[in-house]
Parts: structure tokens; sequence; C-alpha cells
């Protein structure tokens, strides 16, 4: 078992960056564990190796639109840039560039699956698949429905966080040769079967000499298509995106697709974060909405919480 951590942050997607920057800054001892091999959650982008082409597609968030500026600032400061309107910032050559800059420096450690947690003896027991960690405070910032089944359906905060619902995402990831057409550099439709649609390699720093395109498919599409197999999703979403673009399938240099259970929140939680006995908090993006942006704050709003001494108990 590893040795007592002050504060541990299970998810180091935006929420829980933003929440361990701040605590970080203020001398706080603090340690992510993330289950994925990378860093940044829904703010994601895959590469792969096809064609002889090193592709990348941002299939989570495809750009942010920031509000607050203090927020703006920060992403700015982790090397975002402007694409297309001049209020959408990308990260470059992806948007998982950003979280990672925002994550530097600070402890995190991937590829770690919390499994089960508790309270005994004055301290939080992690059971993960890398072993067992302790902490004084916990912090979990993962979609509400995976943070209901880590908690348990009799634990006190079970009814608020069932009332939360997250609408599901498939995203189709696909790349056609340079000279194929490009008639657009985004779309939205949400009636389309393909609810948006964007040319990544429209983005600022992407790589060149292909066309790639990233597809949503709209929330009836992906509710009614979610269990179905990849290749049975693929077979329906890539003629699709084809009809639009006015090639066929069988141009592709590359396809696949990404199914998010939990993609983004429709009915959030209203509040920044919740909050449970013996320094227990949770939040993510849904608690205040659907985009990064709520992500931050909830993150922001739990460290304040926790450095301003709310939770003494
Ligand atoms: C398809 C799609 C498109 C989107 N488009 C936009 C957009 O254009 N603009 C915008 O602002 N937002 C967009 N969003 C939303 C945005 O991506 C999210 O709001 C934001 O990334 C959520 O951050 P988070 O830290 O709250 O959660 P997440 O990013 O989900 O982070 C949670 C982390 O917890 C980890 N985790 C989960 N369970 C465990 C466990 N048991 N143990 C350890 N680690 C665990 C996960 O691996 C993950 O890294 C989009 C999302 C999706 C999916």
């Amino acid at each position: 078992m590893a040795g007592a951590t002050g504060t541990i942050i299970i998810g180091a997607g935006i929420t829980g960056i933003t929440c361990a920057r701040a605590l970080a800054q203020a001398g706080t001892p603090v340690r992510l564990l993330d289950k994925g091999r990378g860093i940044g959650g829904r703010m994601a982008t895959k590469r792969v190796q096809a064609a002889g082409l090193s592709l990348h597609y941002d299939h989570g968030a495809q750009y942010i639109r920031p509000r607050d500026p203090a927020f703006a600032a920060e992403l700015l400061a982790a090397g975002a840039s402007v694409w297309g309107e001049s209020d959408r910032l990308v990260g470059q050559p992806g948007m998982s560039s950003l979280p990672r800059a925002m994550a530097d420096g600070l402890d995190v450690a991937q590829g770690v699956e919390v499994t089960g947690l508790h309270h005994a003896g004055g301290l939080w027991h992690l059971e993960t698949s890398a072993g067992d960690h302790m902490a004084r405070r916990v912090v979990l910032t993962i979609p509400a429905p995976q943070a209901l089944a880590l908690l348990g359906r009799d634990h006190p905060l079970a009814p608020e966080l069932s009332a939360v619902q997250m609408a599901p995402c498939l995203t189709l990831m696909a790349s056609f040769p340079a000279d194929s057409p490009a008639p657009f550099a985004a779309r939205l439709d949400p009636d389309h079967p393909l609810a948006w649609v964007a040319q990544d390699t429209t983005k600022p720093d992407r790589p060149k000499g292909v066309v790639t395109w990233v597809a949503q498919a709209s929330a009836a599409f992906s509710a009614q298509h979610l269990d179905q197999s990849p290749d049975g999703i693929l077979a329906d979403m890539l003629p699709h995106l084809c009809a639009l673009l006015g090639t066929a399938p069988n141009q592709s240099l590359h396809a696949q697709v990404h199914r998010w259970r939990y993609a983004q929140a429709t009915q959030p939680l209203g509040r920044a974060f919740l909050r449970a006995a013996h320094g227990l908090y949770v939040g993510g993006d849904w608690c205040l909405g659907p985009r990064a942006e709520d992500g931050w704050a909830s993150g922001r709003a739990m460290a304040k919480a926790i450095l301003t001494g709310a939770d003494a108990d």
C-alpha cells in the first residue's frame, strides 16, 4: 500500500486538473489518479498510424468558447489558439495538449483505475488496479453515473447523483486523401444523423497531406445505436459522412468510431459540486452543464472550498 497523501483526486480531466492546480499552488499535497493512458479525459485527441500517415483526431471536445476571462487566460497560457471564429479556442496539435500543459508539474498516476473507496481509521482507502492508496481527502471528478457506481446506491449522495442525466455521443473519425472533397470546415445540424461534422485538419498546426474529419452523431442516433458493435456503428455512420462530403466510403484512408457513453450532461446537478462527510468531494462538468468550462468551474469551486477550510470535519 502506498503512503497516505493529503488529497487524492480521481480523474485527470479538466475538473481534476483545475482542482489539483489550485491545491498545489497553495502548497497542499495532491495526487491525481486516472484510469486512462493519457491526461485530459474527454478533452481527447486520438493518434493513429494508418496508410503511412500519422493521423490526429479531436474525438472529444471540439473547441472551447470560454466565457470567464480567467478560463480564457488559462487556456491561452496552455498554448490554445483560435480556430475559425475568434472565440473558438483549440489546442495544438490536438485538444489534449491543453489539459496536458495545464497538468504540467502535477503528480499524476495514469493507467490507475479506482475500483472502490471507503473511510476507516480517519483515512480514505482506495482500491485501485495498481494497489491500494490512502488519503485524508478524496475529490471524485468522474461522470456522475460512474461516481454513483463507485460510491454505491446506498451512499448519502446517491439521490443527487441519480438525478443527473448524461447523454451518449457516437463519434466517427475518418481520413481521406488530400485532394478529396472538403466542402466545409464545420457543419452543425441537430436534425441530421451526423449533428456535428468538423474538418479537423482546418485547425491550426494539424498534420498536412490528408483531410481528417470528426463527426458526432445526433442525440437520437447515438441513443439508438449505442449498443451496436463498433463495426456496425462505423458501417452506419461512414456513408452518412461520405454523402455530406460527396465521396465514397472506399475512398477513406482510415475510419473508426468511438463510443462516449457519458459525453455531456443533459440534466446537470445545478450547483458546482457535492460534498459528504470525511472530506469527500464529488464534481465534474455535469454539476453545472455540458462544457469543459463547467468542469473548470467545478474544479475551481472545490479547491476554493477545500482551501478555505470549509471541510474541517
Ligand atoms: C464528443 C464530445 C464532444 C464535446 N464537445 C465539447 C465542446 O466542443 N466544447 C466544450 O467545451 N466541451 C465539449 N465536450 C465536453 C467536455 O469534453 C467535458 O465537459 C470535459 O472534458 C469534462 O471534464 P471532466 O474533467 O469533468 O471529466 P472527464 O474529462 O470525463 O475526466 C474524468 C476522468 O476520470 C477518469 N476516470 C473515470 N473513472 C475512473 C476511475 N474509476 N478511476 C480512475 N480514473 C477514472 C477518466 O479516464 C477521465 O480522464 C464534449 C464532450 C464529448 C464527449
